[in-house]
């Protein structure tokens, strides 16, 4: 074990504050600890907002071209260290590296949406509405607001939002998950050599007590999260009671429908894919696949196939195509879950429960796992197990799989499998879901676009990057101009004309 506990990255530099909690940070291949989190007090919180509230005031008035070529510099240097980031992504979360590189090239690409900045914070303009009147619209920063982070993306999650916040003229303090928390601190430390002024970007490593201190803080003005559904739902009701802007993204039961028309070995690649890709702890991993018609006992075929074939070991191996779990106490919850399964009567195609790869027999291992027959009762299709998990439901009709998804209390991502444009248009239309992918079983939205889920999978009103991310980190002001040659008093309500 490492001896220095991760620390936080305060006003340009490594701190251990006041801290004097820690928290372990795993190995997940070995099962062994491999270092400890700093985990913050009152006084580290309000010493990380303290100085993001106090460079707030001269990054705000900093000029569209500086932050854009601060940001493009910290574009160049992540392109650099990509490979050093996904190693220590992997090395904490247990995520394969080419999975690992693959979250920090999207983390890149909101930097890349984030140099256009001068573009995105174009206002409005109307001249002449009145007489000698003019009208525009402008938007300004919120001044200091914070970011706080699932395990699962340790650097693609904060990417979603700092780089956006920060363009927009914010200070930012970021609240990384405690189980993978050395990457927040090497991204920050990043952007200062690109450039950034100290205190812009501030990093309090903690757990439910910084979170919470960060949401009752007076000059925290908004909250992004991205987390569970019960933490998410926690984090919107007491910020906004505090007054504050937040947007809470929370957790996901995606399902794949594939039609009977659909090219079955297309159908269960993605699904295989998409369900264990990255050990089925992704907010946008497909958990459900809604076999319609009667082609599943042929997908369900293919789907066993490919699915024992996979190769699951430790995610700086060659070869491996799946890691481990992050925790052993979240292996024990997935296992739960497949145990679950069996006794509730699901018919248990392919079980991961047993695998422990030679050498890494103390890893947090669940190989692939596949169920058929799965119902809707069972806690397999009520809950979000986030493991590599995947359940199979049959359903008669295409009506029957439109109804099935929208009953379903979240609704972040969903895929249609078809060869026909018109049945896809019309699950697209009416699928009460915020992310949907045509043949594309992840579809994650591009920077430019926004992310972001309906129902049970977000609280607010705006999706991370894309223009909502500006809309987010900024407020709006309408400002209305004369400049006249003469006065006089009228005490009538302003008119036009
Ligand atoms: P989590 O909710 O346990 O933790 C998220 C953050 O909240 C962490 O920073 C954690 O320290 C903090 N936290 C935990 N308990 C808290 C409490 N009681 N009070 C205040 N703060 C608390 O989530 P996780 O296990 O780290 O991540 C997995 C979850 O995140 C899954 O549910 C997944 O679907 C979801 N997720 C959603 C999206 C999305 O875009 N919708 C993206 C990634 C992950």
């Amino acid at each position: 074990m490492s001896s220095a506990p991760v620390a936080h990255w305060i006003d340009g530099a490594r701190t251990t504050g006041s801290s004097t909690r820690t928290a372990p940070v795993f190995q997940p291949a070995t099962g062994e600890v491999a270092r400890e989190v700093l985990l913050a007090e009152q006084s580290d919180v309000d010493l990380a907002v303290g100085s993001a509230a106090k460079a707030a005031v001269a990054w705000a008035d900093s000029s569209l071209s500086t932050r854009s070529r601060i940001l493009f510099a910290y574009r160049q240097l992540l392109d650099q260290h990509r490979d050093e980031l996904a190693a220590i992504i992997s090395a904490e979360h247990g995520k394969v590296l080419s999975d690992a590189a693959g979250e920090v090239q999207r983390g890149l690409e909101v930097v890349e949406f984030a140099c256009g900045i001068p573009h995105l914070l174009k206002g409005e303009h109307s001249e002449q509405v009145s007489r000698g009147v003019d009208a525009y619209s402008v938007r300004e920063p919120l001044g200091v607001v914070a970011g706080i982070t699932p395990f699962n993306f340790p650097v693609m999650v904060p990417m979603w939002m700092f780089p956006v916040a920060i363009a927009c003229g914010n200070a930012f303090v970021l609240k990384p998950s405690e189980r993978d928390p050395s990457a927040s601190v090497r991204l920050a430390e990043l952007f200062s050599e690109a450039g950034l002024p100290d205190g812009v970007l501030n990093v309090v490593q903690g757990d439910a007590f910084a979170v919470n201190a960060l949401l009752d803080h007076p000059e925290v003005s908004g909250v992004s999260f991205v987390g569970s559904t019960p933490i998410a739902r926690h984090v919107y009701a007491r910020g906004t009671a505090n007054g504050k802007r937040v947007q809470a993204l929370g957790g996901a039961k995606n399902h794949m429908v594939v039609l009977p028309d659909a090219d079955l070995d297309v159908a269960a690649d993605a699904a295989v894919s998409a369900g264990y890709g990255s050990a089925g702890e992704r907010c946008m991993a497909i958990s459900v696949v809604v076999a319609v018609g009667d082609i599943a006992d042929e997908l369900v075929a293919k789907i066993a196939e490919r699915t024992r074939e996979l190769r699951t070991g430790p995610g700086d191996q060659p070869g491996s195509q799946m890691g481990p779990l992050v925790t052993g106490a979240h292996r024990d919850r997935v296992r739960s879950y497949v145990d679950a399964g069996v006794a509730q009567g699901a018919t248990l195609v392919v079980d991961g429960r047993g695998h422990a790869p030679a050498g890494n027999e103390n890893g947090f291992w669940v190989a692939p796992t596949l169920f058929d027959h799965v119902g809707t009762e069972m806690s397999i299709y009520t809950e979000e197990i986030f493991g590599p998990v995947l359940s199979v439901v049959r359903v008669a009709t295409f009506e029957d799989a439109v109804r099935l998804v929208n009953a379903n209390p979240y609704g972040n991502g969903t895929a249609v499998y078809t060869g026909d444009g018109l049945a896809a248009r019309e699950y697209q239309r009416r699928v009460t879901v915020g992310m949907v992918g045509i043949n594309v079983p992840i579809p994650v939205p591009m920077a430019y676009y926004s992310f972001g889920g309906w129902k049970d999978s977000l609280f607010g009103d705006t999706h991370v990057h894309g223009a909502d991310g500006v809309r987010f980190y900024t407020r709006a002001k309408a400002v209305t101009a004369r400049w006249p040659r003469q006065s006089g008093i009228d005490l009538g309500f302003p008119t036009h004309g």
